[in-house]
């Protein structure tokens, strides 16, 4: 059985390594020895100034709209994960939708000033799949109308835009680390953040508020994350430069083999690496896509319409209908992507493609 995506594991022997860090500490969790350590780790590999990890990477996006977007409406893209709108709901929000660019599949810039009103306080814009939303345009629009900008970076780990790290962007970045990603500890997150004062209010915000053993900053929620996932991150951050060269063969193979008159892909913005986390084509139409899909569960393989349906169609949403967004979802599929797909796999995986 083939899935769209595989956990990577590191070396037993090389978790247990870390474990017993942990139990020789006997310090379980509140930002132990080996959080601070994959902090530090992640700082110089991703190129951030300032990082907090968090249990998940919902949590981050939580803690930013409560801070910045307080209970009004915040401009969002239809086509991402779930937790892109649930975490706007939950916050007692109002997602605001702005179609997509279908080139692209990151929220339309040019549509986002007709959708402003008064009661606007943020853009919450999703870099999909690793691409990078037009974050010019996004900054110059929040600037004149005085508006936060969040980024849900849960797919960019190790992206660089403009040869920096695509988390140095917006108001606040947020990733996720959890095991589909390509970068985990199982369940996690991280929060990046360059203005010191709010990754202060963060900090405070993921930890009960707490300032402090006896005194509290403010209200606050529990996003913290446990020294088992960061002994689990430290494993598997060795191994990311194998994991980024062996996707990349996946990716460089269906380039070479994929019969691009019958399925498409998005464009890629300018001045964005790839970090080979899917690999998403885009179908005739549905019922393309759906042939395709059949064919390949028939030989036990399994692509996956990730971020299907699409978010103005949840039904705690008032579904207002997002012309290029509905169709690009419902005719976009991610195929098998990961460490280890033998080159076999890969083949049959382009002739029934190419086949239909
Ligand atoms: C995975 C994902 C999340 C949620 O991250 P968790 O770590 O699972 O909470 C949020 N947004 C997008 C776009 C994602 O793909």
């Amino acid at each position: 059985m083939i899935l769209a995506t595989k956990t990577f594991f590191p070396p037993l022997e090389e978790y247990q390594v870390q474990l017993q860090r942990i139990w020789k500490n006997e310090w379980i969790t509140n930002r132990g020895e080996l959080v601070l350590e994959l902090e530090d780790k992640l700082k110089s590999y991703l190129g951030v100034s300032s990082i907090l990890i968090t249990n998940n990477g919902t949590i981050p996006l939580q803690i930013a709209l409560k801070l910045m977007a307080k209970n009004a409406e915040v401009i969002t893209t239809p086509y991402s994960y779930v937790a892109s709108t649930s975490t706007i709901v939950w916050e007692n929000c109002t997602p605001v939708f702005v179609d997509i660019d279908p080139e692209y599949a990151t929220i339309d810039e040019r549509l986002i000033e007709n959708s402003i009103t008064s009661k606007t306080t943020a853009i919450l814009a999703t870099h999909l799949y690793g691409n990078a939303c037009n974050i010019e345009a996004i900054e110059a629009i929040a600037k004149k109308h005085q508006l936060k900008v969040i980024y849900d970076a849960a797919h960019c780990f190790g992206t660089q835009y403009k040869n920096q790290s695509i988390f140095n962007y917006g108001d606040i970045s947020t990733c996720s680390f959890h095991a589909t990603k390509i970068f985990h500890t199982g369940e996690g997150g991280a929060a990046f953040c360059n203005n010191p004062d709010f990754i202060k209010q963060v900090y405070y915000s993921h930890n009960f508020g707490h300032n402090g053993y006896l005194d509290f900053h403010g209200l606050g929620i529990n996003g913290k994350i446990t020294e088992l996932q960061a002994a689990m991150g430290l494993s598997v951050l060795p191994y990311m430069e194998f994991i980024t060269t062996e996707r990349k063969k996946v990716v460089d193979y269906y380039n070479q083999q994929l019969d691009f008159s019958k399925v498409a892909k998005f464009k890629w913005r300018d001045e964005t690496s790839e970090n080979y986390t899917y690999y998403p084509l885009i179908f005739q139409s549905e019922k393309h896509l759906l042939e395709v899909e059949n064919a390949l569960q028939a030989v036990d393989i399994f692509p996956r319409r990730n971020f299907f349906p699409a978010l103005n169609t949840l039904n705690y949403i008032k579904n207002v209908a997002m012309k290029h967004s509905d169709d690009i979802v419902s005719r976009t599929m991610c195929i098998p992507l990961s460490v280890g797909l033998a080159e076999a796999d890969l083949a049959l995986i382009c002739k029934i493609i190419n086949s239909k």
